[in-house]
């Protein structure tokens, strides 16, 4: 990695805790990265696992051991705070609130969550009940970590797929709680498919402009990126390894000659189809760092 403009690509992927926290830590590291996203529990089931202490210990001795510069803590897939359903929203409401003290028992220092879905109510009624739901949480516990919502494709009742949206919903929780630190996560697989083309230079500038409109670039903390397996503007959630899907290395490019996207830690949540699979995507992204600008 050159070092063009000053500092070097922070770089990471999502890597799994099969066996312990802290093999993720060592999965990263040994692929090259610098930093790092995981689960703290199984994405799909409403269980909570119980971290111990030991556990939490040897993550933190790791990650220092290792240098990495950044650990994001995903959330599960289930919870969906902007449920109609109580029961869903309690449920929903617990699960965060207890893996969201686990990230911050383990310094991670971003929180990624889906904005969930309103499920055939409305736009309005679904982002007022995820703004009090975080207002809910953020009241019992106030994190140290910053709390990022992240861009959604937009099919169906999914709430998050425009900047606008994302910074209602901001709004709406730091009047209740301004001390919370809130931010956005940008999915370039999600952003693609909701119709934002970062294959063109010009629409990408737009982008930045309703990025400055709305949340502010200084919002956006992390980037997941992804190329799309599915065309532009298809609501589709489907990613692809960087530059062999319908974003392509150009996109890519194009978002990393723009600095404050360049600056920011790059995330990957590629298909993992082979063994080295992680490693070939970071040498693509590094590559593309390598050979853009950042002006
Ligand atoms: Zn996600
Ligand atoms: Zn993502």
């Amino acid at each position: 990695m050159k070092l063009k403009d000053g500092f070097g690509m922070k770089i990471g992927a999502h890597m799994s805790v099969a066996g312990g926290l802290h093999l993720a830590v060592n999965r990263a590291a040994d692929s090259g990265f610098n930093c790092l996203q995981l689960f703290t529990q199984s994405p799909r089931l409403w269980k909570s696992k119980l971290i111990t202490q030991k556990e939490i210990d040897l993550f933190i001795e790791e990650r220092e051991r290792h240098k990495l510069k950044f650990v994001v803590v995903h959330a599960p897939y289930l919870p969906n705070l902007a449920s109609p359903d109580k029961s869903i929203l309690q449920k929903s409401f617990e699960t965060v609130l207890c893996d969201l003290k686990i990230a911050d028992a383990i310094n991670a220092d971003y929180y990624v969550l889906h904005p969930g879905s309103h499920k055939k109510t409305d736009i309005d009624s679904g982002i007022d009940r995820l703004a009090n739901s975080l207002c809910e949480i953020f009241h019992q516990y106030t994190p140290n970590l910053t709390f990022l919502l992240e861009t959604m494709p937009g099919a169906g009742s999914i709430i998050g797929s425009t900047f606008d949206e994302l910074a209602l919903i901001i709004n709406k929780v730091h009047e209740k709680v301004p001390d919370v630190k809130m931010g956005v996560c940008l999915d370039t697989a999600h952003i693609f498919a909701a119709g934002y083309d970062i294959r063109n230079k010009n629409e990408l500038k737009k982008l930045v402009t309703e990025i400055d409109k709305s949340i502010g670039r200084k919002t956006i903390k992390i980037i997941h990126s992804n190329d799309s397996h599915e065309p532009l503007g298809s609501k589709k959630d489907r990613h692809n390894h960087i530059g062999k899907g319908e974003i392509g290395t150009k996109g890519f490019e194009n978002m990393m000659n723009i600095s404050f996207f360049r600056k920011l830690p790059w995330i990957l949540e590629t298909p993992k189809s082979d063994d080295d699979s992680d490693i070939k995507n970071r040498k693509k992204l590094e590559k593309i760092f390598d050979n853009a600008s950042g002006s």
